[in-house]
């Protein structure tokens, strides 16, 4: 008998549950992938996440290749393209690992729906978290709006799954109709914006656990004060391909168990406990996205910015070294440093004070990360508006933490050159001499600014 393994964003064979469970039940696994970027909601991939993708589908299309079996892709409607299938096959089952956007959720389950409807076994499974975001619940059922005692019941649930390798063969699927070649979703850039990309990044599952292995024996000892250095490469820059499960977190916690560094193993653990937490009040708050997660923020005066002084924000031309650093690192690899992720957004939203969703979606279409849950907690985070807030009164001194954070300009240097010329200690900010030719003098005064921020916030009733 066949089951379809519908690929999704478990982009992997190693400790994959729903191909696993597919296999343990005696069913020949028809691996496909439908690109239906429609059913996203408001929240369609973005650029750079569709340049990644393309990549990690094609790792494994050769990965399934190598084993005998082979990956098809399809276009269109998500349910209808299964039941096409399931009946071209006469497929038994169908078999996924879940996601929780709140979109996705929500059209999955009305999948699983129709399909066992039909006497169809349609199976889900999780093949994306070390907690399900509705299993860490307080004593009296409320789900958590802090991390710290969300993490702590958390690790008291405490179970990992062990790690299992993927299969060494899989038997070869039917040839299906209407499959088309991955380059036909046209998911890669026309525009080569992201050439710079694959000098940092190896999509897929190998390049996942080839990332892993290396923190382990490079970054992970230090990792608990390196983490916040963009100057070093301090840590894991596993989040895209946790993002499009290239690998599973608990795989991750395993290797790191290997390595006797308790204390950084702690605090690396505990960043994936942020991204528990970030799925947890997505799942609880799914409006979260889009609306305050305080309401009391609702009536805030936010701040139209110009078309110019978005795109100095965006283009890493604001005059502010650390954060045009920041913004164009991004720009060049799909990625930015989390410390710096911080500062750019506190500047585009204390400073600038403009609405952290114009800073949310410029992310999203950006990062190769792009998460709609961490996403959407790392901007209300830093905005003040969300669980868990940063006091609404803190606004980065990004001359500060630039100073504290990149202490030789090393990191400004590298993605700013205009600046590289200057003695370390002038590159955090370079109006207090002369601004070097080619660079530009800051766009918004910093104290008065952060002072019209707090301002705004007391008008907004404490
Ligand atoms: P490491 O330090 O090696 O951490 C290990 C893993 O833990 C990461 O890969 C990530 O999966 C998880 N993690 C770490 N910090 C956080 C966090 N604060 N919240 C949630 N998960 C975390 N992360 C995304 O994956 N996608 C996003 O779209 C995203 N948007 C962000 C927006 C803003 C404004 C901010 C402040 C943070 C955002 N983050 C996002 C969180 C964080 O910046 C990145 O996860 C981190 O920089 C990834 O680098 P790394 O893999 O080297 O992290």
């Amino acid at each position: 008998p066949h089951a379809l393994v519908w690929f999704r964003n478990d982009l992997r064979l190693a400790d994959n549950p729903a191909l696993q469970a597919a296999v343990r039940a005696g069913f020949v696994p028809v691996p496909v992938y439908i690109h239906a970027p429609d059913e996203e909601g408001d929240w369609s991939p973005g650029a750079a996440s569709d340049a990644w993708r393309q990549r990690s589908l094609q790792a494994l299309a050769a990965d399934l290749q190598a084993r005998g079996s082979r990956l098809q892709v399809f276009r269109g409607d998500s349910l209808a393209t299964l039941q096409r299938l399931a009946t071209q096959v006469g497929a038994e089952a169908v078999f996924w690992n879940r996601r929780y956007e709140p979109a996705i959720e929500a059209r999955d389950a009305g999948i699983k729906r129709t399909l066992r409807q039909q006497g169809l076994r349609a199976e889900s499974h999780n093949g994306a978290l070390l907690f399900e975001p509705w299993q860490v619940q307080g004593k009296t059922g409320d789900p958590y709006r802090v991390f710290t005692p969300f993490w702590r019941t958390a690790q008291a649930q405490w179970r990992l799954p062990a790690a299992s390798e993927p299969p060494e063969r899989l038997p070869a699927p039917p040839a299906l109709e209407g499959a088309v070649d991955i380059a036909a979703l046209a998911l890669a850039p026309t525009l080569r914006w992201d050439a710079g990309f694959w000098d940092e990044w190896t999509p897929g599952e190998a390049g996942a656990v080839a990332a892993a292995s290396a923190f382990a024996m490079q970054a992970l000892d230090g990792y608990g004060d390196g983490r916040d250095r963009p100057d070093r490469r301090g840590t894991s820059r596993l989040s895209p391909h946790l993002h499009f499960g290239e690998i599973a977190p608990w795989r991750i916690v395993r290797l790191l168990e290997g390595v006797a560094v308790g204390e950084d193993r702690e605090a690396y653990v505990r960043e994936l406990g942020w991204r528990e937490f970030a799925h947890h009040v997505l799942h609880h708050f799914p409006h979260t996205p889009e609306a305050n997660f305080n309401p009391r923020f609702d009536g805030f005066a936010w701040a139209q910015p110009t078309p110019q002084q978005l795109q100095a924000w965006q283009h890493g031309r604001t005059g502010i070294p650390i954060v045009d650093a920041g913004m164009r690192e991004l720009w060049h690899t799909g990625w930015m440093h989390n410390r710096v992720r911080m500062i750019v957004a506190s500047l585009l939203c204390k400073n600038l004070r403009v609405h952290w969703r114009e800073g949310a979606r410029w992310f999203w279409d950006t990062l190769v990360d792009a998460d709609l849950a961490s996403n959407s907690l790392g901007w209300q985070w830093v905005a003040g508006t969300g669980a868990d807030a940063a006091p609404y009164y803190r606004v980065f001194n990004p001359v500060l933490q630039a100073q504290r954070f990149d202490p030789a300009g090393d990191y400004i240097a590298r993605w700013v050159p205009e600046l590289a010329s200057l003695a370390p200690a002038q590159r955090h900010a370079p109006w207090t001499g002369t601004i070097p030719r080619g660079y530009v003098p800051p766009m918004v005064d910093l104290a008065k600014s952060r002072q019209a921020a707090l301002d705004a916030l007391a008008r907004n009733g404490r």
